[in-house]
């Protein structure tokens, strides 16, 4: 068996804290200076794993000093009716972040949704202008989770620059955007999906290797090349209810330099900088100077 290293476990839950810690001085700030930064969740529907998110964002959102808000939609809500919504937090000044919950119900379409919000409120990065943002290195909104895992590896002194990286998954909302953040970083990235041919291999000459599949154990411990930083973005429920991420944590460990536990690795990382990215948009919107991370 090679168990060569001594894997180091990259704490997201402490390293959250210290983020929020950091964003609620910024939002004091915010507040001495008159602005109240307001965050308003809109959830569609009952879907009860979107209801416990939402409830960890309030919370973490209110001890920040947010001023935040959830708008309670019936999974019966016409498409119409949604876009109003966001019409109407598009208008009001007291709304700094929007964040629609996702998945919306059945029936609901997703994108007019999102290409609906006012771009400088998107603090989920999803609207076209904040992806064309990224790509193009100008100044956006980043989606939360590809965020916190740069936020989680720069606040563990990871090098980037020049290293071989592969995110396998290449979703909107992480694996693209996560593969931009890489690259603006000048990591060397590939992009694997589940239509890649030799997945084992490709992950094995990964430096800084991320899985975000949603596939329990998807990446076995021999591929993980030996001393490679893993990130473990998948949330999966087994039969027996406990959560585990995409990649077979106990095989890695020994092998990898660097891992990220399931629960508490990169999942407290993503409502941190939800908390950062709307205390962005409230110094933008106000025509402060930006504090773009922490
Ligand atoms: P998604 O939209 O379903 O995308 C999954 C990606 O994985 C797709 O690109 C898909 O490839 C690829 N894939 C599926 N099966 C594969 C396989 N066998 N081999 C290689 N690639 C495969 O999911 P997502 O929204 O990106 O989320 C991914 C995971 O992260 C989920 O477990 C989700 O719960 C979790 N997540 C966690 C957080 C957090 O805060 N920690 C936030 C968001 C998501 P194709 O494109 O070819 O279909």
């Amino acid at each position: 068996m090679e168990t060569t290293t001594t894997t180091r476990i990259l704490d997201g839950k402490a390293t959250a804290q210290a983020v929020r810690a950091d964003v609620a001085t910024r939002v004091r700030e915010l507040r001495a200076r008159g602005v109240v930064p307001g965050l308003t969740v809109v959830l569609v529907g009952e879907d009860p794993a979107s209801q416990v998110y939402v409830r960890n964002k309030d919370k973490a959102a209110a001890e920040a000093g947010f001023a935040v808000k959830t708008l309670r939609l019936p999974a019966t809500v016409a498409q119409a009716e949604l876009e109003r919504v966001v019409d109407g937090l598009n208008a009001d000044p007291a709304v700094h972040g929007i964040l629609v919950q996702l998945p919306l119900p059945r029936g609901l379409q997703v994108e007019p949704v999102l290409h609906r919000l006012d771009p400088g409120k998107d603090v989920d990065g999803l609207h076209p202008r904040n992806v064309a943002a990224l790509w193009s290195g100008e100044r956006g909104l980043v989606p939360c989770t590809p965020a916190g895992c740069i936020e989680l590896l720069d606040r563990h002194q990871v090098p980037l620059e020049g290293r071989r990286a592969v995110v396998i998954g290449r979703s909107q909302l992480v694996g693209k955007p996560l593969a931009a953040l890489l690259l603006a970083r000048h990591a060397t990235v590939t992009v694997a999906h589940s239509r890649s041919r030799d997945l084992a291999e490709i992950a094995r000459e990964a430096e800084i290797l991320v899985a975000a599949v949603g596939r329990a154990r998807l990446v076995r411990g021999d591929w993980v090349r030996p001393g490679a930083v893993v990130l473990d973005v998948g949330i999966n429920r087994l039969d027996d209810g406990r959560l585990c991420g995409d990649v077979d944590f106990p095989a890695a460990l020994g092998r990898a330099g660097a891992i990220t536990p399931v629960p508490g690795g990169v999942g407290p990382m993503t409502i941190a900088m939800l908390l950062s990215n709307t205390a962005l948009a409230a110094a933008r919107a106000a025509g402060f100077s930006e504090r773009p991370a922490g």
